[in-house]
């Protein structure tokens, strides 16, 4: 079966899909995304997800593609002409196409919009979930905004390679301070030493993680003790259990940071018994 991509309006071959050369997200990384998980058929957190896109396109002045009942309707038919069951929608809205000048385009310049999607492979995610994965630290060195979901993510990409490159999966960065900020591409929890989950607050610093959110929901109906508090590096290395959360993820435990083992070296029982719990806990919106 061929992929199809949602590009402006139109229904494209995913070979054929592509946008102008002057497009801001392709001059100027001027775009936003989300990444938003499908499990079954069910499309999770959608309402999340959707509201942090309304903050980015608020908080870079862009305007919304199309209203939300709208966009809402576009990403369930890529879903279904994609035949998603266990798998993610890509949504990205970029400022349009300009004549290339670091300034706003005229108003009324029309936003791009592009929606992907495609199937994931489960049995993969549970090999994840059953061996836990390595990481590496990395120095922060991302912009003062990385609370906006923007597609400027340079410094992420260089450090997942240079995660790869040392033999492990993924990176977290930390910041000068050895305060502990949050992965390339997921937020960071950890049972520290006496019990308690911690994740650091998402007032800034890092990107507020719809699983991140959830996953506040899911321990609260667990009746896990659970802060939103820094931890720094230290704590990280002497934690019970470390893990990251992501749509694409759910609940990833880690346990190798820089080469030193977390606890005993094996998944703790506090990422199972959550990612279990998520499903119940997560808004839920049938794909047909
Ligand atoms: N932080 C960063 C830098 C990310 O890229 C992501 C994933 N998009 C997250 C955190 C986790 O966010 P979410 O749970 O919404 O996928």
């Amino acid at each position: 079966m061929s992929r199809i991509a949602y590009v402006n309006g139109r229904y494209v071959a995913h070979a054929d899909a592509a946008v102008h050369v002057e497009d801001r997200g392709f001059q100027f990384a001027d775009g936003v995304y989300e990444v938003c998980e499908v499990r079954q058929g069910l499309i999770i957190d959608l309402t999340r997800h959707m509201d942090r896109l309304d903050r980015s396109l608020r908080e870079l002045r862009m305007t919304a593609p199309m209203a939300r009942t709208s966009l809402t309707l576009v990403i369930r038919e890529v879903l279904r002409r994609n035949r998603v069951r266990n798998g993610i929608f890509y949504l990205q809205v970029t400022r349009g196409t300009a004549r290339r000048d670091h300034f706003f385009p005229a108003a009324g310049t029309t936003p791009t919009l592009v929606v992907t999607a495609k199937n994931t492979d489960p049995a993969a995610m549970a090999r994840k979930y059953a061996s836990g994965i390595k990481v590496i630290t990395v120095p922060e060195n991302r912009w003062d905004r990385v609370d906006i979901k923007t597609v400027g993510l340079l410094p992420n990409v260089l450090a997942k390679q240079q995660a790869r490159e040392a033999g492990a999966q993924d990176a977290i960065y930390i910041d000068r301070n050895g305060i502990v900020m949050e992965g390339a591409s997921s937020n960071v929890w950890i049972v520290a030493a006496d019990g308690t989950l911690l994740t650091r607050p998402a007032e800034h610093g890092i990107l507020r993680g719809v699983t991140r959110t959830t996953l506040l929901d899911v321990v609260a109906r667990l009746r896990l003790s659970v802060a939103e508090r820094e931890f720094t590096m230290d704590d990280l290395l002497s934690a019970r259990e470390v893990f990251f959360t992501s749509a694409t993820g759910s609940c990833v435990p880690i346990v190798e940071v820089d080469g030193k083992t977390i606890a005993n070296g094996h998944p703790g029982s506090a990422s199972a018994a959550i990612r279990d719990a998520f499903l119940d806990v997560a808004e839920k919106t049938p794909i047909w």
